[in-house]
């Protein structure tokens, strides 16, 4: 079965170490470090009553914070501990480069922190789907009866989680990002898949092959299973690339038939052709399509990626099942928000890039789409030939909005566009009267924007809910 996945023990005694950002994990790192013995400053370039609150909090526990200036390195600093959302290409990180300076993220910090019986890690990557398909995991997890907690990109930040003990947890479902991924370099998964690859935050890897090459990381040294994506080339070839422990094996997931260490989809009932005595002739049944919500193929996909994580950890088919039916998406992921005049109108504001969007504008026939935001560096030549047939119009929001028209216009001439020249708070409301205007009955209005809310909303969940309550409004003049 390998080597031990535990990393040397760091000593944080007097290690001089600075927590780059005020924000929810570098104030976890912070305090935990500073629980150790390091000695921490925290730097974020901001200023003002609500960071100078959070500093003051944290002086109380013995750690320094340096507001007003991000950019260079405190004296003495052994490690840089970064936060997310920080470009690699910061100067704070150059400083620490050229001083020879390790710079890690907040997993990194978790990772380093385990005792040497803590919980394994099953972990979870890719593109789309990497919350829902951990909370899936986590759900089969718990229906087995294991101690568990999704982690990582979402919920408690993880060094809190990992400092609960090595006893607390029996595994953990962990989602990572590729920016916490480019920052772990020592993480060593039991098992780990990689859910797809397309294009996104190409602006702060660089280039799709840094980006693809840091999503990668997640196969390092994995004990049990590589888990990948059988309609994604892409996630095979980073299997291959991984150096892994020996006897890791490489496990497809399919929407189609499984071939032997795939799973699968046979007659609408989830099967497993990789956890099984016999693999050549054997399928193990483990839940049905139906079992899935919603049964939109890429959430069956998503099913299948967890389900595939949790057989590698040796859970029974009948939990796979149980723990599919307790799960229910999160808000904000194709979320039907209310009928009003015959037409659906349905929130897909975690659709943040083309990927995404693709995935939920194939899930309906004759669609009034909601697009636009911030497009960071994505190009919707694809996105919308391929939709152009199931849109009836369009309404483009957002500061990137002629990347999309200009889209529209090369691929779907004849769809009616709305530009709407707004961000002011009433944006949405407006931009959800003029989609009630182009839909008939019988369509759907999507809001699936390719792109980040940041240049309208605080987050994606800001925006939903903008959406939300315009509909509601409608509603109500109806
Ligand atoms: P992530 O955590 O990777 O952002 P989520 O589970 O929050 O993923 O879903 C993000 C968005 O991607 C949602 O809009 C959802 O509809 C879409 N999505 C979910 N799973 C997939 C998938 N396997 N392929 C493509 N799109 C997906």
């Amino acid at each position: 079965m390998g080597s031990q996945e535990v990393s040397e023990p760091q000593d944080w005694k007097g290690l001089r170490v600075t927590v780059a950002g005020l924000g929810v994990s570098g104030v976890s790192a912070a305090r935990a470090l500073a629980d150790l013995g390091a000695e921490v400053t925290v730097v974020d370039g901001g200023s003002g009553p609500a960071l100078e609150a959070r500093a003051a909090e944290l002086a109380e526990a013995g750690v320094a914070v340096r507001l007003g200036d991000a950019d260079t390195l405190p004296e003495g600093t052994g490690l840089v501990v970064t936060s997310p959302g920080w470009k690699p290409d910061s100067p704070l990180f150059a400083a620490a480069a050229a001083a020879g300076v390790d710079v890690v993220g907040d997993v990194e910090v978790a990772w380093r922190l385990r005792g040497p019986d803590a919980a394994p890690w099953l972990a979870v990557t890719g593109t789309n789907g990497k919350t829902t398909t951990t909370r899936m995991l986590a759900s089969i997890l718990r229906a087995a009866g294991l101690r568990t907690a999704a982690v990582g990109n979402i919920g408690t930040p993880i060094v809190d989680v990992v400092r609960e003990g090595d006893g607390a947890y029996d595994v953990l479902a962990v989602e990572l990002s590729s920016y916490q991924l480019h920052w772990a370099p020592s993480l060593r998964a039991h098992s780990a898949a990689v859910l797809n690859l397309a294009p996104d935050h190409l602006d702060w890897h660089g280039s799709m092959e840094a980006y693809a090459a840091d999503k990668g990381r997640i196969y390092e040294g994995n004990r049990i299973a590589c888990v990948y994506n059988a309609a994604d080339p892409a996630t095979e070839d980073l299997v291959r690339e991984a150096d892994v422990e020996e006897g890791c094996r490489a496990i497809g997931f399919t929407l189609n038939t499984p071939a032997p260490s795939q799973l699968g989809v046979v007659d609408g009932i989830l099967v497993d052709r990789a956890f099984v005595p016999d693999r050549h002739k054997q399928a193990q049944e483990l839940a049905e399509v139906s079992d899935v919500t919603p049964p939109a193929p890429h959430n069956i996909a998503n099913a299948l990626a967890a389900a595939a994580l949790a057989r590698a950890f040796g859970v029974q088919p009948s939990a796979v099942r149980d723990g599919l039916r307790a799960f229910r998406p999160d808000a904000h992921r194709i979320e039907h928000v209310a009928d009003v005049a015959d037409v659906a109108y349905v929130d897909d504001s975690k659709a943040t890039n083309t990927h995404a969007t693709e995935a939920s504008l194939a899930a309906y026939e004759s669609i009034v789409w909601i697009a636009g935001g911030l497009a960071k560096g994505a190009s919707f030549d694809d996105l919308v030939a391929g939709a152009a047939r199931r849109l009836r119009g369009v309404v483009l929001i957002g500061a990137d909005r002629a990347l999309i028209g200009e889209a529209l216009a090369r691929h779907a001439p004849q769809v009616p566009v709305v530009d709407l020249d707004r961000t002011d708070t009433g944006a949405m409301s407006e931009a959800v009267r003029q989609a009630a205007r182009l839909a008939e009955p019988g369509d759907t209005v999507l809001l699936a924007p390719a792109c980040a809310s940041m240049d309208m909303f605080t987050n994606y969940n800001e925006r939903g809910d903008a959406f939300a309550a315009a509909v509601r409004e409608l509603g109500a003049s109806a």
